[in-house]
């Protein structure tokens, strides 16, 4: 498969112009994806557009491939950390909204569903399943391909099945078990991937209207309590086995640490914060540096839990290390 650095050189403007021409929505050339990112870093997008239906996401993409562009698809972007340089080729916002509360506690969502919204309505209803999510940020598209979870639930526990778009555009219905789920993981995670989740089926169960409430406050109170504010990725590092990253990273004397614009919270030491004039490159310098540190006191390296996508090479090099000094 060619990456997307492989062929940023060869995305040609022409055919992003006869990209944006051919869609059926509103597209925007050389679009700040900053304007976009919860952690408000990244360069532009060659070419953004706004899907707010199945087939014009479908469609997006199968120009992308038609004009032989790369293409990526995200949802809520709060797990991704673009470059500074931008993306080339076409980015497609996925807001297919549609819900659909069936029978017997299933749960039909396209894949551009703000997962907050679902949850918050399934405590409503008096479906229980899904309240483990209701301060979880991103869609479930995301939430799906990341196997996102907390406070003991995760998709995994609740995901029946889900529509999903091949390398041919051809749609196939999964089960479960296609997507082979890990923590925080699944075969779909990852800047290779070239499949998409067009929506997902859970099944919920029963619950007490007011039990539900009762439990989303507590796990939204404690996401207040223990979450710091402002511009973040959330968790930047994936919890090592039978240990927390926080802890580790607190115990390496690394809170409130910086990197130009980028600081390590003192609040959540997992947390990276964006103090509003941070760029992408400070971010990976810091996140670098707190896997050297850890590894160098405890033994541990630490995965990002994130998704990193690469500056490229010799930009990458001059800016990182006048960072680091
Ligand atoms: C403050 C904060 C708190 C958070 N707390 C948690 C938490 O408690 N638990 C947790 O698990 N995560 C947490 N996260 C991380 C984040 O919320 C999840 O990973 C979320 O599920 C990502 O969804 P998204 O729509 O934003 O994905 P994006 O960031 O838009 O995309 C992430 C990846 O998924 C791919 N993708 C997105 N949609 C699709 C699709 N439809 N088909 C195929 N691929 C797709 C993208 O291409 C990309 O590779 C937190 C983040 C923040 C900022």
């Amino acid at each position: 498969m060619i990456g997307w650095d492989e062929v940023a050189e060869r995305v040609s403007r022409k055919a992003l112009v006869s990209i944006a021409e051919a869609l059926p929505a509103p597209a925007e050339l050389d679009a700040p994806l900053a304007r976009h990112t919860w952690i408000g870093l990244g360069g532009p997008a060659d070419l953004l557009v706004v899907a707010r239906s199945r087939d014009i996401l479908v469609e997006a993409v199968q120009l992308a491939r038609t004009y032989g562009v790369p293409w990526r698809v995200y949802g809520g972007l709060t797990n991704i950390l673009p470059p500074d340089a931008g993306l080339r080729g076409l980015v497609v916002l996925n807001q297919t909204r549609n819900v659909q509360f069936g029978p017997d506690y299933r749960l039909a969502v396209d894949s551009g569903a703000i997962v907050v919204k679902v949850a918050r309505e399934a405590v409503a209803r008096g479906w229980g399943g899904l309240t483990w999510a209701v301060g979880l940020p991103g869609t479930v598209g995301g939430a799906v391909v990341n196997n996102a979870g907390a406070f003991g639930g995760e998709i995994a526990q609740i995901l029946v099945g889900a529509d999903v778009l091949d390398e041919q555009g051809q749609v196939h219905q999964v089960p479960l078990s296609w997507f082979g789920f890990q923590y925080r993981c699944s075969k779909l995670k990852g800047a290779g991937n070239r499949w998409l989740v067009l929506g997902a089926e859970f099944q919920l169960r029963s619950g007490d209207v007011d039990h539900l409430k009762a439990k989303a406050d507590v796990y939204t109170e404690r996401r207040q309590r223990t979450q710091p504010p402002g511009r973040t990725l959330g968790s930047t590092f994936k919890n090592p086995p039978g240990d927390y990253a926080g802890r580790l990273i607190e115990a390496a004397g690394l809170k409130g640490v910086r990197c130009g614009g980028i600081v390590i919270s003192p609040h959540h030491a997992n947390f990276l914060i964006n103090e509003g004039n941070g760029t992408a490159v400070e971010f990976r310098t810091l996140l670098k540096r707190v896997q050297r540190t850890v590894f160098e006191q405890f033994g541990v390296m630490l995965e990002p839990e994130i998704e990193i996508l690469p500056e490229p090479e010799t930009q990458d090099s001059v800016q990182e290390s006048d960072a680091a000094s």
